[in-house]
């Protein structure tokens, strides 16, 4: 019973049970490779080796710095399997944040995309880095199935190892496994920071193993052996939710899909791959959907049983449209990068199966119940609320995978990890009796209207509820009178109108009137995080002095 909960662990099971498996990646030439999983495995043990004869050793932060894909996946095995700590980097970040990033990391070696060297030339004269390994190049055993050649790409500059000739020059057998405490880390990820700086978040071995454990339970993520994954989400946003971790665990196919996340190129992978499970941020299915609406019976997605979609609210109307018009299944999921990053699920529970249709999209709108493990509870001034789906607080959380400090940060400086051991996740939430969340807003969105709370969420949802809006965002502005009032962004569908009256009267029914925005704008884009979501922070900066007569350019 005394077993170290170890990714090495999973790494060997997926190798002893798993070899024929298959990884398929669509390289930036937009050539797709394929790969068993055990032509994978015998990579990462060459990687591995080669990294241990670079020096690493346990505990030594190795970053990465590229597109999803088969040479990142190798890195996501073999650096926990020698002890290291696989960081991965955030490769739309500006460079001035990479280079902040890299040096609070103290990374050593930094396994990079051949694409994305321009980036760390920018980077490069601010860090201290050891070794510099580049991929890219086609995959020894790699089978291409289009397109240019495998090996294709500049030669990269002296300085700089080759990914490629490095495997082929390392002989997997002097790769040593690493045996060790299951509470080392295995991996590390920096939160987006949109208030001060990105901060260090590690992951270790025991809470990614439990973690990927929660993502096959029924009422999760159901991962099993005949599933074939498609994540949507980057690599270096939270592990890619932790699947390449739990494919591994339970033998899945995996499909990576480069640099490409545009619905074309989405649609092409989940039908040709016939992928069973896929998940992203709602933005990513917004345009999908618009795609599939446009070209019904184009796609053959018979195959796909579930799309997971987190990171940003999803509006009720995507999951019906997805299932009525689409038969497509949405299934929600809340986390947080503290969190590796899973913390509550949609499934809808067995009390609800015969409710009528409104009430059950109205259900799976909301973020979920909690993982085993993941304890969940709300605070306002008032203390803890009561679980009466009404009153709102802000959302702590505490389980075997929740951060309980931050890189660098001991424990008790920051404020976001309180004194009982909870993380308290600057989430505003409700919790209704039997433990569903629905999330009003992040607490530094809420709109606060003469003293009162306003759900920036609710509005959002309810306004891409309408049939012309395809997006829809909604900030404070800062109003002389009541605090603050809510502005609405909205992006009309192409060949598309709507008028600001229109909208107001399609939201009347739904919302108090204090509630509905004083002004809707028409955006032809709302700004995008770097992991897609919608950046509210420019738009609260463009619109601050709507009510001081100033309107932005
Ligand atoms: P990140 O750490 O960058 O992944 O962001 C975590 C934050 O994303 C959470 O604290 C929430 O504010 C938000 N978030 C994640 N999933 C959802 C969801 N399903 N619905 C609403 N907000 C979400």
């Amino acid at each position: 019973m005394d077993y170290q909960l170890l990714i090495p662990a999973v790494v060997r099971r997926a190798e002893t049970l798993f070899g024929h498996k298959t990884v398929v990646t669509r390289r930036p030439d937009r050539t797709i490779v394929r790969h068993s999983l055990r032509e994978v495995l015998d990579r990462t043990k060459r990687l591995g080796a080669a990294l241990q004869q670079l020096g690493v050793r346990p505990g030594d932060r190795v970053a990465t710095l590229a597109w999803a894909g088969h040479q990142h996946l190798e890195a996501y095995y073999a650096i926990p399997s020698i002890g290291a700590v696989l960081h991965t980097l955030n490769l739309r970040l500006h460079h001035d944040d990479v280079s902040y990033i890299v040096n609070d990391a103290d990374d050593r070696v930094l396994i990079v995309d051949e694409s994305m060297l321009d980036l760390w030339n920018l980077v490069r004269p601010h860090v201290k880095i050891e070794h510099v390994i580049v991929t890219g190049r086609g995959g020894s055993g790699a089978r291409v199935s289009s397109g240019a050649s495998a090996g294709a790409g500049a030669t990269p500059p002296a300085n700089l190892i080759d990914y490629e000739e490095l495997l082929a020059a390392t002989d997997p057998s002097r790769f040593v496994e690493w045996e060790g405490d299951e509470r080392e880390a295995a991996a590390m990820c920096y939160t987006s920071g949109t208030t001060g700086r990105p901060k260090g978040v590690l992951y270790s071995h025991r809470a990614l193993v439990l973690h990927s454990m929660a993502e096959g339970m029924r009422d999760s993520l159901a991962l099993a052996e005949d599933d074939t994954v498609l994540p949507i989400v980057p690599m270096f946003h939270v592990n890619a939710w932790g699947l390449p971790f739990s494919c591994a665990m339970f033998g899945c196919n995996q499909v990576y899909a480069g640099p490409y996340m545009d619905s074309k190129s989405v649609l092409e992978l989940l039908v040709s791959e016939r992928v069973t499970l896929t998940g992203g941020v709602p933005t990513v299915w917004i345009g999908m959907l618009q795609d599939l609406d446009r070209n019904p019976g184009a796609y053959d997605l018979s195959h796909l049983r579930s799309i997971v979609v987190g990171g940003s609210a999803v509006p009720p109307t995507m999951i019906r449209a997805f299932e009525e018009r689409h038969g497509l299944h949405i299934l929600q999921l809340w986390g947080m990068t503290e969190m590796s990053p899973l913390g509550t699920m949609g499934a809808l529970p067995l009390a609800m199966r015969d409710a009528p249709v409104e009430a059950r999209i109205r259900y799976r709108a909301k973020q979920g119940t909690p993982l085993p493990f993941v304890e969940i509870r709300a605070r306002s001034e008032k203390g803890l609320v009561p679980w009466d789906g009404q009153t709102m607080g802000e959302l702590e959380v505490r389980g075997p995978w929740v951060a309980s400090e931050y890189f660098n940060v001991p424990g008790s400086s920051d404020d976001r990890f309180t004194s009982d051991g909870w993380f308290r996740t600057g989430d505003i939430v409700t919790i209704e009796e039997r433990g569903c969340i629905e999330i009003a807003d992040r607490s530094k969105d809420l709109v606060k209207s003469g003293g009162e709370w306003i759900s920036s969420v609710a509005l959002e949802t309810a306004l891409m509820g309408h049939p012309a809006v395809a997006e829809a965002a909604v900030v404070a502005v800062p109003h002389p009178k009541w605090d603050e009032r809510p502005l609405a962004v909205v992006v009309l569908k192409p060949e598309q109108t709507a008028t600001q009256e229109e909208l107001l009267a399609f939201l009347a029914p739904k919302f108090a009137k204090w509630w509905l925005p004083d002004v809707i704008e028409f955006a032809s884009e709302i700004p995008r995080t770097s992991v897609g979501k919608f950046k509210k922070s420019v738009l609260r900066e463009k619109f601050q002095d709507l009510y001081n007569g100033r309107r932005p350019q």
